[in-house]
């Protein structure tokens, strides 16, 4: 397990319509956490591991008004190599996203180019 403390900062930001930042997430390795053991075992994941609570469900946590939700962005820092990493969400902040309501997912892949995805229902 400690091989993963710190490998990655990720940050989640939801914005709405305009561009309006709505919430920002960020990942944590501290401690697991209830909403992703909850959606990971719907979505069958048993990975203790996978159950830190994750930037995109911290930052849907945090919104306020999920209703205006229009894009999350979700950036992945790799800080063992110093570079952006593949970030797209996994299938347990996906169905969060998804259950959110928030139609759209962009984030940064391997290459560095950003991505806007429409997400699945
Ligand atoms: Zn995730």
């Amino acid at each position: 397990m400690s091989r993963y403390k710190n490998q990655y900062i990720v940050t989640a930001y939801i914005y709405d319509k305009r561009g309006r930042l709505l919430s920002m997430g960020r990942n944590s390795y501290t401690k697991t956490h209830p909403t992703m053991v909850r959606i990971g075992s719907k979505v069958g994941f048993r990975n203790q591991e996978k159950t830190f609570l994750h930037a995109e469900v911290d930052a849907i946590n945090k919104c306020i008004n999920l209703d205006k939700a229009h894009v999350i962005e979700v950036f992945v820092y790799s800080e063992r190599s110093n570079t952006y990493c593949k970030s797209r969400p996994c299938p347990i902040c996906s169905y969060a996203i998804s259950k959110a309501g928030i139609p759209f997912i962009r984030y940064r892949n391997r290459k560095g180019n950003i991505i806007q995805v429409k997400v699945k229902k």
